[in-house]
């Protein structure tokens, strides 16, 4: 994508529903920043209780300290569709706390869970806390260019089927799409004009 665009520093960003950590991990690694908002399906929040972005991950410890301000500590570790799954917890914390009504429904113990690669879903959470007008300019620069093209295409879509027929049919009516945006921003002799230079 660098190498495309000419530049290293790449922010990319994507609408709700494609926070995957891996996938994340893998763009890190490209040297990209991503931003994407999460989808909030806490079945504690709807319930009014403490949810997992109310603790805090203490890397250096490798604790979760919790909203009663103490640290919940690593306790075993299991999978979750082939992902190693930790589960951060401590009976003898939870005892006596006094807001342990407001962090869980079990009568002993709040468990917090992370993903192995969790900190590359905490660097998207905080990139997109840094910018919070991100999913405006999102939708601001994609949708204008994705809902011109499906109008073009109308109730056919694609013509073409496999996904390396389909990726050429869906550059060339991008390629299309921002030819005719110059042509209207820049108009046809502008645009001959500024592609001869
Ligand atoms: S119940 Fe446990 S995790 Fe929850 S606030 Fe109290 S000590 Fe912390």
């Amino acid at each position: 994508m660098q190498q495309a665009l000419g530049k290293q520093d790449i922010t990319i960003l994507a609408d709700r529903g494609y926070d995957d950590s891996t996938s994340f991990k893998t763009v890190h690694q490209a040297g990209v920043t991503a931003i994407v908002p999460k989808i909030r399906t806490s079945a504690n929040r709807k319930k009014g209780l403490f949810t997992k972005e109310d603790f805090v991950y203490n890397k250096e410890k490798d604790v979760y300290e919790c909203p009663a301000g103490k640290d919940i500590p690593f306790s075993f570790v299991s999978t979750d569709k082939g992902k190693p799954l930790r589960a951060y917890m401590s009976v003898m914390t939870c005892k006596g706390c006094t807001m342990k009504s407001r962090c869980t429904t079990s009568p002993a113990v709040r468990r917090i869970r992370r993903l192995d690669d969790e900190e590359h879903v905490e660097r998207v959470a905080q990139a997109y806390k840094n910018m919070p007008n991100a999913m405006i300019l999102r939708h601001r620069s994609v949708e204008h260019p994705f809902g011109t093209i499906k109008q073009w295409a109308g109730t056919q879509q694609l013509l073409t089927r496999t996904l390396k027929h389909v990726k050429t049919e869906v550059s060339l009516q991008v390629l299309a799409y921002n030819f005719k945006r110059m042509m209207n921003i820049m108009g046809v002799s502008g645009l001959i004009s500024a592609m001869k230079t």
